[in-house]
């Protein structure tokens, strides 16, 4: 049996059709390894060598190894994504999402300010003024331009900012220009990142996500390094993946806003028998278990993404 597979009794893969493109994709591809706690997942993305992968595998081995710490909470409230659509479909999009928050997608290229306006304009109308929004710029904006739209939705009371620009110093820059906090996402993918958003000063929220990060017990130990407000994300994950960032949600002492885990209705399918999709904006805290007739609709060769595993492991059996 190979490294990456030690203490794991089985690797099956699956690759499940996106509803809609992302990060250039149309099927989400991974694998799941199963120990003695369970089952986990290991999906780094295609164009992640084996060192960052090592993080995503260190992930999947504490949930098939060993689990995850206690929880503290036994619900995780969720947001909507509201992608880069014209204002009646982002209004009919909140409004069906049955989530009191929302992530309206901003900065799209080949769209204008006026596009953004209107479409967090609609998103506020359909949750009304309880509802809370934030937007997520993927770092496109310059620092002028987004202390200049920031300013602009303004009037539509933005809980955050998420990644309004792409490096550490412009976030720091717009952080001191605006009055809405800034959130980093793409800024951190490294267990080390976080820190170096802190002593930039370039964010007020860490978005943080358990594979990249290398696991459950990690990700704890970057938010209290920080010291920072964290937004559990996914990394777009069956609900085995998922369940992993609901055991982070559930085990921080404290949780103020509504995490990105309710992303499940990207794929077209899922491996488990009770899938992790929020009710009303809120997941419960559990760990589903895979289905195997789920995961004969999407099961793929395991050959591949075994080289991908014992490549990544070399890097975390040599620490
Ligand atoms: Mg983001």
């Amino acid at each position: 049996m190979s490294d990456a597979v030690q203490g794991v009794r089985r690797v099956r893969v699956f690759a499940i059709p996106m509803r809609t493109r992302f990060r250039g994709v149309t099927r989400r591809e991974g694998a799941l390894l199963h120990g003695p706690a369970g089952w986990g997942e290991f999906s780094p993305f295609a164009e992640y060598g084996p060192a960052e992968a090592s993080r995503w595998l260190a992930a999947a081995r504490e949930a098939s190894g060993v689990g995850w710490p206690a929880p503290v909470r036994d619900r995780v409230p969720v947001n909507a994504t509201i992608p880069a659509v014209d204002a009646a479909t982002a209004h009919a999009l909140a409004r069906a999402s049955g989530c009191s928050t929302a992530k309206v997608k901003v900065a799209e290229r080949g769209q204008t300010d006026a596009d953004d306006l209107a479409r967090v304009e609609a998103v506020r109308d359909a949750l009304g003024p309880a509802g809370k929004i934030r937007v997520d710029a993927n770092g496109a904006w310059d620092v002028d331009h987004a202390v200049a739209i920031l300013r602009s939705l303004g009037r539509f009371d933005l809980e955050y900012a998420e990644q309004p620009c792409a490096t550490l110093e412009e976030l720091a820059a717009v952080r001191m220009r605006v009055d809405v906090p800034v959130a980093a996402d793409e800024s951190i993918r490294r267990a080390e990142d976080p820190l170096k958003v802190k002593a930039a000063g370039a964010a007020d929220i860490a978005v943080l996500k358990v594979q990249p990060l290398g696991g459950v017990r990690a990700a704890l130990r970057v938010a209290e390094a920080t010291g920072l407000p964290v937004v559990v994300s996914s990394a777009v994950e069956t609900s085995v993946g998922l369940a992993a960032g609901v055991a982070l949600a559930a085990a921080l002492p404290e949780l103020p806003y509504a995490c990105g885990l309710g992303t499940l209705s990207l794929l077209e399918g899922d491996v488990v028998d009770e899938p992790l999709a929020p009710v009303d904006g809120v997941l419960a805290v559990r760990r589903p278990e895979v289905d195997e007739a789920a995961l004969a609709r999407f099961e793929a060769d395991p050959s591949g993404w075994r080289e991908r595993a014992d490549a990544a492991a070399v890097y975390l059996d040599a620490r």
